[in-house]
């Protein structure tokens, strides 16, 4: 047994200015913390603040390894620093051994005296002083911290211990946090790239499904009867269908890796409205919804991508209809103002109850009742209009009411180089 002259068990209880300071100090390093980049920077933050806020010559974070039988040195600051990376000793062994074993914080005056030290080539210290605590999750010990040296050469205190004690049990709570942010981002990475993968595979079959499909409907396989027809009409649709929704897909894919690229063109968007309204009429008619509203004559030019604020409005008019009844009525509405434009698609479709509002927007979301069960849909078309007005520096809003209708208005800066 060790001698626990120099050793604290249990907690310290010191003055409340003391405990003021600790708290601050702990509090503000966790907070940093949070705010790392990743698990690395965490680990570089913490070095940093402990050595500015114990003042001392040299600082180290061992970490216990996946076969927790041994502490790597992860990081170190101060004289020979360098050379530390990935040292590893065995739990039990030496000084941070021991604290990494059994859990309990170390102040010791003169390691060179301890039975535990064990001399290393390294560099030279003003004085041998170390405190050594562990990092604890709960009762684990996922590593240990060490510190060499008060640069004023004074030897360390308890209050210097206790004060180390605390910012490694906000520390470990904090690296926590951040590893598993880093697993669940992983995880987000592999399921999105999952998911492209997939969507990709499913295009080139779908593709030869159709056009199969459309040569038996063009009657080169031979003459159709009606029935044939339909039943070949309503897979050639189908397959449409789900072509749009792998689109949607890949679409949103290429969002999250490309999300800052939109190009931008001075296009005029009277023209883009008249286009959609003129290719989903078709859609509408067939579903025995009126569409109609007011688009401007006259020539509106903005800067932005075309492409994409193309499928702003399409979702919007192709959801009106889509979520709306028979003899409903669908309204686009176009207005010029002087630094903006407004489009709002109007609908006397089902609408949105209160709750779901705030959580249409989010990716995969859909509303799951009766009215809406039989409507296809992936839950995605609204959070790709939310992030291409986003991208505008536009703004997106919803008015909706049960069973009465929705409306949707969209407005855009017309040159989103002056909007910060
Ligand atoms: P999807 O239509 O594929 O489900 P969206 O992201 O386009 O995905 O829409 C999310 C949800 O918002 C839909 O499931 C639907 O319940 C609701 N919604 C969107 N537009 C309308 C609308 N015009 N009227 C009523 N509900 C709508």
């Amino acid at each position: 047994m060790y001698k626990f002259v120099e050793t604290i068990r249990g907690r310290f209880i010191s003055s409340p200015i003391r405990r003021f300071y600790k708290l601050r100090a702990a509090h503000s390093i966790m907070t940093e913390l949070l705010s790392a980049l990743d698990f690395e920077d965490c680990l570089r933050i913490l070095v940093n603040r402990i050595a500015s806020y114990l003042d001392i010559e040299k600082v180290s974070i061992m970490l216990v390894d996946s076969d927790k039988k041994r502490l790597v040195v992860k990081i170190a600051k101060g004289p020979g620093a360098e050379s530390m990376h990935n040292a590893n000793i065995r739990l039990g062994e030496g000084i941070a051994g021991w604290v990494g074993k059994t859990g309990e914080p170390l102040l010791i005056k003169d390691i060179t005296k301890d039975s535990r030290f064990v001399r290393r080539p390294g560099g030279k210290y003003y004085n041998n002083s170390l405190l050594s605590v562990p990092l604890k999750l709960r009762n684990r010990i996922i590593g240990v911290i060490n510190v060499n040296n008060k640069i004023s050469k004074d030897v360390f205190r308890l209050s210097d211990l206790d004060l180390l004690r605390t910012i490694a049990d906000f520390a470990a709570v904090a690296a926590e946090l951040i590893r598993l942010e880093g697993q669940v981002s992983e995880t987000n990475k592999y399921s999105q790239e999952l998911i492209s993968n997939v969507t990709h595979e499913l295009k080139t079959p779908l593709a030869t499904i159709k056009e199969a499909l459309s040569l038996i409907a063009d009657g080169l396989s031979g003459p159709l009867n009606e029935k044939q027809k339909r039943y070949i009409g309503m897979s050639i649709q189908n397959a449409d269908r789900m072509a749009r929704m792998l689109d949607n897909i890949l679409l949103s894919e290429e969002f999250v890796q490309n999300r800052q690229k939109i190009s931008r063109n001075l296009f005029n968007v009277t023209d883009t409205a008249k286009n959609i309204m003129d290719s989903m009429g078709m859609l509408a008619k067939k579903k025995g919804i009126m569409l109609g509203g007011a688009i401007p004559g006259k020539k509106i030019e903005i800067w932005g991508d075309p492409d994409k604020l193309n499928e702003v409005i399409s979702n919007l008019v192709e959801n009106a209809i889509k979520y709306n009844r028979p003899d409903g009525r669908v309204d686009v509405m176009l207005e010029d103002s002087d630094r903006s434009v407004t489009i709002s698609v109007r609908d006397t479709g089902v609408g949105i109850a209160k709750n779901d509002i705030g959580k249409i927007f989010d990716k995969y979301y859909r509303v799951n009742n009766s009215e809406k069960k039989d409507i296809t849909g992936i839950g995605l078309g609204l959070s790709i209009v939310k992030d291409i007005v986003d991208m505008h520096k536009g703004k997106i809003s919803v008015e909706s009411e049960c069973d009465k209708g929705t409306k949707f208005t969209v407005t855009l800066p017309k040159d989103l180089r002056s909007v910060r």
